[in-house]
Formats: structure tokens, C-alpha cells, sequence
């Protein structure tokens, strides 16, 4: 039986790990498929306090990790596939394995979000990203198109001129969703264009197996053009991973964890951090802190449950 399982290992989870491991709990991270959380798909991080020349995101993870593990975090590879928190010991499992633990703290994420077209679908991975940083190389002396007016498209949009001949941001208003620092970025680079009030409606060519372009739509006027492109990148934002909760945990209407009270849920003894309870701030030093939240909260819990 364990006294606290972690479920993820981006920095709220790792900032909940270190914690309670100093509080001698011992905590077993678990750390899923997209290990690292969104940290570990970017580059360099200039809002982390503490590093005056930014750091990258992949380093910064694994300085957290190693922090945690230093103190006693235990790391276990894999998914949680089920989760039963309807008594104690809460259950999570790992396909056949099986964990007790008295606490519980979710850190699992939000995942990137798709456009939800077919040939999007098809072409993941073979033209079609959610990355820059892990596929933007193969774009190299090629134009590419990036869907989204949020910092993740600024962010991606950048990278991506490394290596693009052009880099289109396809957004569906006329005005973007990034801040201010970002956009100026943005408008400032001459291989960033922009096509405004637009949306893609097909990624071309699914039966070539490559993408060759993407089918756009005015949504002011209705009017259809194809925009040639190697590349779509889609940076529209992310849905929580709370599937496995769904049921046992309260939730908001777009499927986030509700926390009470510090990072309390609905179920006493699990606790909420990171991105999967948060649609507001969603930055790594907020995650962090909520993951020292949920780690303090679950301190406090077993010690008036011994
Ligand atoms: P956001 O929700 O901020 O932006 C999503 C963007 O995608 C919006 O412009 C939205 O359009 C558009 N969009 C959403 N759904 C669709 C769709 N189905 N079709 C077409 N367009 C769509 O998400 P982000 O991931 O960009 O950012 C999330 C948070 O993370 C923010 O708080 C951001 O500041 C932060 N962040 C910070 C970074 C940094 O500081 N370096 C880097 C990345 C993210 P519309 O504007 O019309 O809603």
C-alpha cells in the first residue's frame, strides 16, 4: 500500500513528487504516456523564475525529476488504465498491475487538441503535427501552415522559421489570442503571413499519404482556396486528461477537474494539480505551485487520517 501515487510527471506532478517525498511519503510517480507534460515538447522557457537566460523545457524537467528523485520520488513508466475511488485504498491500474495507495494526487495534463477532420486524423504524423519541436526539422526548406491565434501558435509559428520557407497562421478571427510579447514577435518575422477568419476544412492529400496542402474556408465570405503547404501544425489548445475520472470526480462542463479549498476534489483524499484543474493560468511556475499545493494538502490529510 502505497502512502501517495502521483498520476503525471510534468512539473506539477514532479512539484507534488518532490514534496512529498521530503515529507518522507515516499510517492510513487506515475508517469504516463506523454511523459515530461507539455514542458518536455518545448523549447526554451523564459518565464520559469530562476533562469535569467531562460532554460529549455526538456532540461528543466529533468533537473525536477532528478530533485524529486534525489528525496525518495519512485518512478514507474506506463498509463494508468482505470482508477476506482469509490473507497480506500483508492485503486489505479496499470493494465494488470494493480496500486493501493491512501492518496491520491492527479497531475495527468491536458492534451493537445485536434481540428477532428478525417484527413487530419490520417495524416498525424506524416505531415500533419501538434509538435514544432519534435517535427519542425522535417519542414526544412518547406512551407508550412499553423492552425491556432493562442501562445501555443505563436510558439509554434516561431520555431517553425527555423526550418519553414514560409510559415502561414491560419485563425479563425481577425484578432489573435497571444499576448501582447508573442504577438509582437509574431508580426515582427517576415516569413510569418497571416489568413484571417479562416478555417480548415481538409488536410490534402490522405490517399498520397502526404500533405500537400489544406482546403481553407472564409468564414466571413464562405469562400474555399487551397493553400500549398509540406506541413499543418495544429496549436489550437489542449483538453484535460480526466477520461479515467469521469463519474468519480466532479468536473466543468469541458471536462476540468473542480478543486476546493486549496487542490481538493470532490473525493477526500484525492487532490487535483496542474493543468487538468486549470483553464486559466496554465503556465509551468503556476503548475508547480499548485503541484506544492496538492502535496502539502495530501500531507495534511494523512496525518488526520493515521
Ligand atoms: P488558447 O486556448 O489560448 O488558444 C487556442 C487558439 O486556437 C485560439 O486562438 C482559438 O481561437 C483557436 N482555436 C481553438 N479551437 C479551434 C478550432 N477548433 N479551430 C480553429 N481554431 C481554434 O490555447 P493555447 O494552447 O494557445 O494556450 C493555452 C495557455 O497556455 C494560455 O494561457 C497561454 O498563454 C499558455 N501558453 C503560454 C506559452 C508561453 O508563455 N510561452 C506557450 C504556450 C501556451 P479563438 O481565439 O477564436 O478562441
Amino acid at each position: 500500500m502505497r502512502n501517495v501515487v502521483i498520476i503525471g510527471s510534468g512539473c506539477a506532478g514532479l512539484t507534488a513528487a518532490l514534496y512529498s517525498a521530503r515529507a518522507n511519503l515516499r510517492p510513487l510517480v506515475i508517469r504516463g504516456v506523454e511523459a515530461g507534460g507539455q514542458l518536455s515538447l518545448t523549447t526554451l522557457v523564459e518565464n520559469y523564475p530562476g533562469f535569467p537566460k531562460g532554460v529549455q523545457g526538456p532540461e528543466l524537467i529533468q533537473l525536477m525529476q532528478e530533485q524529486a528523485a534525489h528525496f525518495g520520488a519512485e518512478f514507474k513508466e506506463g498509463d494508468v488504465t482505470r482508477a476506482d475511488l469509490s473507497k480506500q485504498p483508492f485503486v489505479v491500474e496499470l493494465g494488470k498491475e494493480r496500486i493501493e495507495t491512501r492518496a491520491l494526487i492527479v497531475a495527468s495534463g491536458a492534451s493537445a487538441k485536434m481540428l477532428g477532420l478525417e484527413s487530419e486524423r490520417k495524416l498525424l504524423g506524416h505531415g500533419v503535427s501538434t509538435c514544432a519541436t519534435c517535427d519542425g526539422y522535417f519542414f526544412r526548406g518547406k512551407p508550412v501552415v499553423v492552425v491556432g491565434g493562442g501562445d501555443t501558435a505563436a510558439e509554434e509559428s516561431l520555431f517553425l522559421t527555423r526550418y519553414a520557407t514560409e510559415v502561414t497562421v491560419i485563425h479563425r478571427r481577425d484578432q489573435l489570442r497571444a499576448s501582447r510579447i508573442m504577438q509582437d514577435r509574431m508580426l515582427r518575422n517576415e516569413k510569418i503571413k497571416f489568413i484571417w477568419n479562416s478555417v480548415v476544412t481538409d488536410v490534402l492529400d490522405a490517399p498520397k499519404g502526404e500533405v500537400t496542402g489544406v482546403k481553407l474556408k472564409d468564414v466571413k465570405t464562405g469562400k474555399e482556396t487551397l493553400k500549398a503547404c509540406a506541413g499543418v501544425f495544429i496549436g489550437i489548445g489542449h483538453v484535460p486528461n480526466t477520461a479515467l475520472f469521469r463519474g468519480q470526480l466532479e468536473m466543468d462542463e469541458l471536462g476540468y477537474l473542480k478543486s476546493y479549498d486549496g487542490s481538493k476534489t470532490s473525493v477526500p483524499g484525492v487532490f487535483a494539480a496542474g493543468d487538468v484543474q486549470d483553464r486559466v493560468y496554465r503556465q509551468a511556475v503556476t503548475a508547480a505551485g499548485s503541484g506544492c499545493m496538492a502535496a502539502i494538502d495530501a500531507e495534511r490529510f494523512l496525518e488526520a487520517d493515521q
